[in-house]
């Protein structure tokens, strides 16, 4: 059956979700997996026999880059971003796991990403030295308006295709990278750091990154679940300058 191009109603989001939806993550892990060299099999419960000592060696680790003790955990994470944000996602191939839902299996569905107010608009300096200031109330207006006729038009395309029967596979190539994608990615503390270290700027960190807004958004999301599941972890990662070890 053939669609009317009105009764499709794309909608537009300018932000990302990101849920914590398992874990097995805690400051104990990073004690247990270092006591083992020095004390053989250890229990568990390393952190309440001396927290003040299990303070130290957390930052020990951290401090001298004693990265494998921060591989023995693990977090789920669902997200839903632009598909360019998944586009840098994956460039982070070490100590992490995708799977992302498929344009081959299921019609896309249309949720666009337009930057709202917040999303500085306009790149001033050269390459490798520049900084993003606000856009004028015209370039907001003008960027919304744009993005929203343009993605309006490309997913009737995309309709128009699958109603004359052509296999998703092949329609989808006319959307755009601002479609919104979703997937599962699973990482453990260390490879998070490194992921963190590259794709958020902080006042604390030694060696500054310059990463697109729109990562940054989803990496302070993981960041939030994190703190709170390895506080100790995180505090010695923001003590060392946010250097993965
Ligand atoms: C601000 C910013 C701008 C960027 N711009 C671009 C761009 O313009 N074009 C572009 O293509 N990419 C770009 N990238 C992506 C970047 O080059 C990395 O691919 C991405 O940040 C992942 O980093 P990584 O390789 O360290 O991570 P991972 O793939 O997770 O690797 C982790 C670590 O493992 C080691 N490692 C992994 N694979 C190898 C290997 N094959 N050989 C040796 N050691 C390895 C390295 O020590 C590496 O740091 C950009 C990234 C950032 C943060």
């Amino acid at each position: 059956m053939t669609r009317n191009p009105d009764d499709i109603k794309p909608s537009f989001r300018s932000d990302v979700t990101v849920e914590l939806v398992k874990h097995t993550a805690g400051d104990s892990d990073v004690l247990w997996a270092a006591r083992v060299s020095t004390a053989g099999e250890q229990s568990l419960d390393e952190l309440s026999k001396d927290p003040e000592r299990s303070k130290g060696l957390i930052n020990y680790l951290m401090r001298d880059r004693h990265g494998s003790p921060f591989e023995h955990n693990s977090m789920t994470f669902f997200i839903s971003a632009p598909i360019f944000v998944f586009r840098e996602f994956m460039r982070h191939r070490v100590g992490w796991s995708y799977n992302e839902e498929s344009g081959r299996y299921r019609e896309l569905q249309p949720v666009f990403y337009v930057p709202d107010e917040s999303r500085k608009l306009v790149q001033e300096g050269r390459p490798g030295k520049y900084v993003f200031v606000e856009g004028t109330q015209a370039q907001q207006e003008l960027t919304g308006r744009v993005m929203e006729d343009s993605y309006r038009q490309a997913y009737e395309a995309y309709q128009e295709m699958l109603d004359a029967g052509v296999a998703r596979e092949v329609a989808r190539s006319v959307l755009p990278v601002g479609l919104y994608s979703s997937m599962y990615a699973t990482c453990n503390a260390r490879s998070l750091m490194h992921f963190l270290g590259l794709r958020t700027q902080h006042e604390l960190a030694r060696v500054p990154s310059f990463p697109q807004r729109e990562i940054e958004m989803v990496g302070e999301r993981m960041e939030e679940h994190w703190a709170k599941l390895m506080p100790l972890t995180y505090a010695a990662f923001n003590a060392n300058g946010r250097v993965a070890p």
